[in-house]
């Protein structure tokens, strides 16, 4: 039962950069893309030689070769290498070694020249390290900060990638995960009125903490309509705006993420709902909760956390009717309308709270199956 399991995971989160580091950021793709784009014309300048010449043929060079001549004939002539990790490089003609082997297995297509600005990303390899909740320190850029608690691991390399304006950061660790001894289901039920009601009974309300929060910015915005755009006042209203903004988000991801750490971490078996966000978003009155909570965000979370506390996640199907079965008696109502907060048994009596109801019949279905 305690034997451990060693699980290999990945992670991605979007970096919280200044002026300084995307430069960096940057400087470090175009070391990438310049090792790349180097190595593929010398491979195919090799091929090329290869079939003419098929009694001369050149050794098709390893990672090692080509990195090997890459620190002799490029580096020198191009001074910036100097100021990027010089594992960048190295990993970049990994990888384009690794995109001519599945070339040449005939699983992949021939390896493409790299566009700037078009599928950014470099990796890093060395001493990385996680410190303390949303600070990764990484070979020669230094310390990063990210807006996602990182999980506390080791790892040895990492990826940064580039979408549009925004840089993430992803990397792969592996973990000693503790088989989980509580082999009991919980069904969590994702509500309008709480966060999520758990069939344990647990009740997690996420909307009150910033509540106050919201009440506030939706005055401010208010008192600021008629401010000259632009004007120093504006300015100064904008940036107290822009500031509850990210209190508010704030607050918010950190109780998905107590929701999800409680969650996986205590119960064997989670079982949720797969959510129709786009149907339930044509009701108006869900819609602002759904949007407010980030399903897709919390999903997410338990996934990767039930991976790390060695749970099992059960999704139901979304026309599973959770709400409107008595998880009593297991009769079905016909209807049951979003205004109905207590859930009454035409059948059996059963008198409940709707959300508790829907969430013992996810947990439940998972004891059934
Ligand atoms: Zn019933």
């Amino acid at each position: 039962m305690d034997k451990g399991v060693a699980l290999l995971l990945g992670f991605k989160t979007e970096l919280k950069l200044n002026k300084a580091q995307r430069t960096a950021l940057m400087k470090h793709c175009g070391v990438a893309r310049h090792a790349w784009n180097w190595g593929l014309n010398l491979t195919k300048q090799i091929l090329d030689h290869n079939a003419r010449h098929p009694d001369s043929k050149i050794k098709f060079p390893t990672a090692i070769d080509l990195h090997k001549w890459l620190v002799a004939l490029v580096k020198s002539e191009n001074e910036w290498y100097y100021e990027c990790s010089k594992s960048t490089p190295q990993q970049a003609l990994m990888a384009l070694r690794e995109s001519w082997k599945r070339c040449f297995n005939k699983t992949a297509g021939v390896p493409k020249f790299k566009k700037k600005g078009k599928r950014d990303f470099f990796t890093l390899e060395g001493s990385l390290k996680i410190k303390g909740s949303n600070k990764i320190q990484v070979p020669v850029i230094g310390v990063l900060k990210t807006y996602e608690r990182l999980p506390q691991v080791l790892t040895k390399s990492c990826t940064i990638s580039r979408q549009a304006d925004r840089w993430f950061i992803s990397f792969r660790f592996e973990v000693e995960a503790a088989v989980s001894a509580n082999s009991d289901v919980v069904g969590v039920d994702l509500g309008v009125k709480t966060l999520a009601t758990l069939s344990t009974g647990v009740v997690v309300d996420g909307a009150k903490s910033y509540k106050k929060y919201e009440a506030k910015l939706s005055r401010m915005q208010w008192l600021n309509r008629h401010k000259v755009v632009g004007s120093a006042n504006w300015k100064k209203a904008q940036l107290k705006i822009a500031r509850l903004h990210r209190k508010i988000a704030n607050i918010r991801k950190d109780t998905l993420h107590k929701l999800t750490t409680l969650v996986a971490k205590n119960h064997g078996t989670v079982v949720i709902e797969d959510l129709n966000v786009s149907g339930m978003l044509a009701n108006h009155k869900l819609a602002k909760t759904i949007a407010d909570m980030g399903f897709y965000e919390f999903r997410r979370q338990l996934t990767y956390k039930c991976e790390l506390y060695s749970s099992k996640l059960v999704v139901v199907d979304r026309w599973f009717p959770s709400s409107k079965t008595c998880s009593n008696c297991g009769t079905k109502k016909e209807t049951l309308t979003l205004k109905q907060r207590v859930f009454e048994c035409d059948h059996c009596g059963f008198v409940i709270d709707r959300d508790l109801n829907a969430a013992i019949n996810l947990s439940l279905y998972a004891s059934d199956s």
